[in-house]
């Protein structure tokens, strides 16, 4: 008899690649004692019922019901955990006010470890709730908040991946919320980096420094150079922003003549541990040079309507083999939902794919085959997002880490419904009412 820690009977769907979900009816995933996925035995297999009666007798079993589906659990890449207040505020400004008259001095306050838990642990849980396992968050730039994020991330038991926000540049940054100097800003990332060290010690899911500098415009040549090779001695993931606007990216040719990626790529910051959110504007060779390098694009396609001024060409990158995870970009992204920024990636890729402007004429107005699928999707918030991170998450497959969801679909469906339809209905209509359980690590979070 073998023992497992938990055996979930039903039906579940995972990505197989970028177009294809598999499903498995009346299945058990067993789980090990570490919060692996041991086996996954299907419903015609020899021996299902001894499984199923082994588990009864130990009180291992955990069935779904009929209208329950297994999911594994979302992956958001891009989340700026001290903005969460402001979620859905002042969408209507342009980048560069949005930063200066409400993010940075919201930002600010989290210095303040009691404001920082508050608001952290609300944030960590809110994201458990709709289902996503994984999170690669912002901080701010102080680690009092910072290390907040991380206590919050090992409570709830959430996989987290937490930077220290870098920004020294005087002349982009404001006086009350910046670091003194490349030196004070590296001093504190590494810091940082030995505080989370020992925060993890006894912990199920250690969370992960990530190195961060904000983006090109808030940081000095010096603090790159420095976090760069900060990121190479301790062989850490690196998070920042990389072409998400006009008004970014073309900072980065007038004050450095070239492109923010070729910037980002000489100071050692674009490897295969590199996370850049947006992208919106990278062009054919920044493209090629993050396939060269290995790196992750955090697709964030709500905040992208609102500062990104263009839509991500995500069928073409996924077609490229280029890694693609979601981010709903809390809070230049109105909802904690990576559900739905799955829908805004497939809404937004169709106004890509057909054009907006009806005084072009049809040939011309759009981009031809840009649309994605809602699999595609699918695929981007869970194997691209665990690409993107270098992590054995985001499928329902045996040796993987059981990050998992269960959810129900939210309307009847008066009468026989295709597992394919019931895929398409899960993915359009799932809120946080119908996830029913989370899971990480073999252990349920919700
Ligand atoms: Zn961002």
């Amino acid at each position: 008899m073998i023992n497992y820690k938990t055996v979930l009977q039903g039906s579940y769907y995972t990505a197989i690649d970028e177009n294809q979900v598999g499903h498995q009816a009346n299945s058990l995933v067993c789980i090990n004692d570490e919060g692996t996925i041991a086996r996954i035995v299907l419903a015609g297999d020899d021996d299902y019922q001894v499984i199923v009666n082994d588990a009864k007798q130990q009180g291992t079993l955990v069935s779904l019901s009929d209208d329950q589906v297994l999911l594994p659990g979302f992956i958001d890449l891009h989340v700026h955990a001290p903005q969460w207040p402001n979620s859905g505020l002042a969408l209507d400004r342009p980048l560069y006010e949005w930063l200066e008259e409400y993010t940075f001095p919201l930002e600010a306050k989290f210095k303040e470890a009691k404001y920082a838990h508050l608001v952290y642990d609300n944030l960590v849980e809110t994201l458990l709730a709709n289902g996503t396992t994984t999170a690669l968050y912002f901080g701010s730039v102080d680690n009092t908040g910072n290390l907040e994020l991380v206590k919050s991330c090992l409570a709830h038991q959430k996989r987290g991946f937490v930077g220290k926000v870098v920004m020294d540049n005087p002349e982009q940054t404001p006086a009350y919320y910046r670091d003194e100097s490349a030196t004070a800003a590296l001093n504190e990332t590494e810091n940082f980096i030995h505080e989370v060290a020992t925060l993890n010690e006894n912990q199920t899911i250690p969370v992960t420094p990530v190195i961060t500098p904000r983006f090109l415009p808030s940081c000095t040549d010096d603090v790159l150079a420095g976090l760069g090779k900060l990121a190479a001695k301790y062989d850490l993931p690196i998070q920042s922003h990389c072409s998400e606007s006009d008004w970014e990216n073309g900072y980065a040719l007038t004050t450095h003549g070239k492109r923010d990626a070729t910037v980002l790529d000489e100071f050692g910051l674009l490897t295969d541990k590199s996370v850049m959110a947006h992208g919106t504007l990278l062009n054919g060779e920044d493209i090629q040079r993050f396939k060269d390098r290995g790196v992750g694009i955090a697709h964030c396609p709500i905040s992208n309507v609102y500062f990104g001024n263009a839509v991500l060409p995500a069928k073409k990158l996924l077609s490229e083999n280029v890694k693609v995870g979601m981010g709903t970009d809390i809070s230049g992204g109105y909802d904690p939902s990576v559900y739905q920024n799955i829908r805004q990636a497939i809404m937004s890729s169709r106004l890509l794919n057909d054009g907006v402007d009806s005084e072009i004429t049809p040939d011309l107005r759009g981009k031809h085959d840009a649309a994605i699928t809602a699999k595609n999707a699918f695929y981007m918030a869970t194997v691209g997002g665990a690409k993107s991170l270098n992590l054995a998450t985001g499928q329902i497959k045996e040796g993987y880490i059981a990050d998992l969801q269960i959810v129900h679909a939210k309307y009847p469906t008066f009468g026989q419904q295709v597992p394919e339809d019931t895929f398409e209905k899960l993915m359009y209509q799932t809120t946080v009412s119908e996830i029913d359980h989370v899971m990480t690590q073999g252990v349920f979070v919700k």
